[in-house]
């Protein structure tokens, strides 16, 4: 066995961002920690200067990896969803009147440990619990892994998906059909739906859902989720989408993070309901 490299960052409020960093810098897992977040590496790696100044690098003899990071990794909860890694699968016993998402989570952003992607679970839940998804569309932009997909799906919902990212939209499709739900996958962006979704669900970063405030809205019949959005900046985002027409009925904030549920006001409706 070889030696691993450890990486880590002092949180700064990106974390999101920052893991993908890492990601596309080779790392083999990325973990938050309460102090940090900590990423492994088959070889030390040059990383871009932003990171570089904050990094410290630690070497370990002949770990596995693998082994010590899957320990640490657990089923985690979000409202009425269990998400469950998938080496975890086959022992696992859901608790009645749950729903079970089986992910891998070393793969595309979206295994359930961050505080965005299980706000928004929360929210799917809530959304259900007042008004059925079933028979509903649902629209999840920046689809990652799947797994908003994939939880709208299990809960009866009609479901589109999109990502700009290759990766993901591959992911997505691979974890939609491991999980037996049918999910329409498309590359691209909220401007690739074909029509508006009665419920849109985008866990992006701040900047974006500011960019993409105005096709949110038009994308969106009944319902916006979005989450992403750093408590620091929430006025950046939010701002753009009421805008755009959008009404603010609820802010959650975990761990400096903010997920958010609109709806649009009688004019953007009709907007979304024209295109
Ligand atoms: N929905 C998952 C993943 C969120 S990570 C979850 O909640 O955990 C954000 C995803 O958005 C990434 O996969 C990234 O590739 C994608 N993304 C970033 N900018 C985008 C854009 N403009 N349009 C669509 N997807 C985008």
């Amino acid at each position: 066995m070889t030696d691993t490299f450890r990486v880590e960052l002092p949180h700064r409020g990106d974390d999101d961002v920052v893991a993908a960093r890492l990601f596309l810098a080779g790392a083999r897992g990325v973990q938050e920690r309460p102090d940090a977040l900590v990423a492994w590496f088959d070889a030390r790696t040059t990383l871009d200067d932003d990171l570089a100044t904050r990094a410290q690098w630690f070497r370990e003899a002949d770990r596995d990896w693998q082994e010590a990071w899957k320990a640490t990794i657990g089923p985690v909860s979000a409202g009425r969803f269990w998400v469950v890694p998938t080496w975890l699968a086959d022992s696992f016993k859901p608790p009645a009147g749950t729903e079970v998402i089986v992910l891998d989570p070393g793969r595309a952003f979206g295994s359930g440990h961050h505080s965005t992607t299980a706000m928004c679970l929360e929210l799917l839940d809530a959304e259900d619990r007042s008004a059925s998804l079933r028979g509903r569309t649902v629209a999840d932009i920046g689809c990652g892994s799947g797994i908003l997909a994939i939880g709208a799906a299990r809960l009866g919902a009609t479901v589109t998906a999109v990502d700009i990212d290759p990766a993901a939209v591959a992911s997505t499709r691979e974890n939609a059909a491991s999980n037996a739900v049918s999910v329409r996958v498309t590359q691209g962006s909220v401007d690739t739906l074909d029509e508006a979704a009665d419920i849109v669900v985008a866990n992006l970063i701040t900047d974006v859902v500011a960019d993409l405030a105005v096709q949110l809205a038009q994308a969106t019949r009944t319902t916006l989720l979005v989450s992403g959005i750093t408590a620091a900046r929430q006025n950046v985002a939010l701002d753009a989408l009421v805008s755009a027409g959008m009404i603010v009925d609820d802010v959650r904030d975990e761990n400096g993070w903010l997920a958010a549920r609109l709806h649009p006001t009688a004019t953007a409706r009709g907007a979304a309901r024209d295109r």
